[in-house]
């Protein structure tokens, strides 16, 4: 489409997800933002000179929002599941030869996104690696710079280095990518400079990226100081405060609105659940992930009737079979037998709330991006909700649009 013109996309179904769905519905899209939202003969009547793409046979969705993923891991070099700690020291073995593809399989894994329909992604990297690749796909998205202060030096240091860092990346990003920092986990990061990182990216005003209660090893390690996480880097010696990870993590100021926490998949009971609800803090399920490397199952029903915020993540190749998150969502819809809907929206305004962006993205409202995906429906579908997931799972999203602007285009029109 001419770059500026409004231009209305229409399809069989459009859904929302913010309100029912709508047959035979459209947006208008104007200046990269959704101005109106409904049915096609009133938008199309409305806007009588504006010229109407209009795909029968498809659904319009919200673009999925991956609430934590990691871009830099390729598929062929999928360490071993079973164990957390078994895979997680594999998975340091391999970092040196990392180095050698890792931006390639940033490209790749990004690519793989935007095909799935992915118009947002919250993506974790050591010290930031991935952001070039995240950049340079189209999608929307924020970069969660992880810092590791062994490598560094104290806790002040490594702080101001990773803030620093951060804050040098931040210059020249396309208008919709961001950068922030991600305290990594209780067993990587030193609980002084968890501390200081949430405190300085509070004051900034900065979302704050955290793995927390992801496994038992890690239950074990923060309970007692032992098992398979305890020697991880030969320095993590702070383990064995008697409580766990997130009673931790809250006591060490990392919970509060601004974080978003990956898993919560091991030892989340309802005293756990207390703090989440509390601390406002909110959470990205990554099931396949969990279910890769024997980490249990998150309490997902119950977070939501808690009113904890919870979005779905792909995580990174090492440890899921891919970065399609409606197929992760389809994943966790039958585990926790969730309806249609319900998955749809967690892996879409779940998303945009738990990240705090939902008054700019997460579903089809004007005032939003047009951040959207366009769905070919399977021959005798009806478009419900559980049936476009499973079509966007299955690998049928034909366009992808982030910000009025088509970034993956199957249909060659
Ligand atoms: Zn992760």
């Amino acid at each position: 489409m001419p770059e500026g013109q409004p231009v209305i996309f229409a399809a069989g179904t459009l859904m929302p997800v913010s309100s029912p769905p709508v047959g035979d519905g459209a947006v208008l899209v104007e200046d990269g933002r959704i101005s109106s939202v409904g049915p096609l003969s009133e938008v199309g009547r409305e806007n009588p000179n504006v010229e109407i793409r209009f795909f029968p046979r498809y659904a319009l969705i919200p673009g999925a929002v991956n609430a934590h993923a990691h871009l830099g891991f390729r598929r062929e070099d999928k360490p071993e599941g079973g164990t957390f700690a078994g895979w997680l020291s594999k998975l340091i073995e391999r970092l040196p030869e990392k180095e050698s593809w890792g931006a390639e399989a940033a490209r790749n894994s990004a690519r793989e996104a935007v095909e799935a329909g992915t118009t947002y992604m919250a993506e974790s990297s050591p010290y930031g690696e991935c952001l070039p690749q995240l950049a340079a796909s189209g999608i929307a998205g924020t970069v969660f710079a992880e810092f590791f202060p062994h490598e560094i030096g104290t806790p002040e240091e490594a702080v101001e280095y990773i803030v620093d860092k951060a804050d040098g990346l931040r210059k020249g990003l396309p208008e919709r990518v961001g950068i922030s920092v991600s305290v990594h986990a209780p067993y990587t990061v030193d609980p002084e400079s968890s501390r200081l990182a949430a405190q300085k990216t509070r004051d900034l005003g900065w979302g704050l990226a955290i793995h927390l209660s992801e496994s038992p090893e890690e239950v074990e390690f923060v309970r007692h100081g032992t098992g398979g996480l305890a020697d991880i880097f030969g320095s993590n010696e702070w383990g064995g405060v008697g409580v766990s990870p997130v009673r931790y993590a809250d006591d060490v100021g990392l919970l509060a609105p601004q974080t978003i926490a990956a898993h919560l998949a091991t030892g989340v009971s309802e005293e756990e659940l207390d703090i989440l609800a509390q601390s406002g803090v909110a959470a990205a399920h990554c099931p396949r992930s969990n279910d890769y490397l024997g980490c249990g199952v998150s309490p997902v029903p119950r977070m939501v009737e808690r009113g904890i915020r919870v979005g779905m993540g792909t995580d990174g190749l090492w440890s899921s079979p891919s970065m399609n998150l409606f197929e992760e969502t389809m994943f966790a819809v039958d585990l926790h037998g969730l309806d249609g809907a319900t998955g749809l929206e967690l892996a879409t305004l779940g998303g945009a709330r738990a990240l705090g962006i939902e008054s700019e993205t997460g579903s089809l409202e004007p005032g939003k991006w047009a951040d959207f995906a366009l769905v070919e429906l399977a021959l005798g579908d009806q478009g419900s909700e559980r049936e476009v997931l499973e079509a966007a799972a299955g690998g049928s999203v034909a366009l992808t649009v982030v910000g009025g602007d088509v970034i993956y285009n199957r249909l060659g029109a």
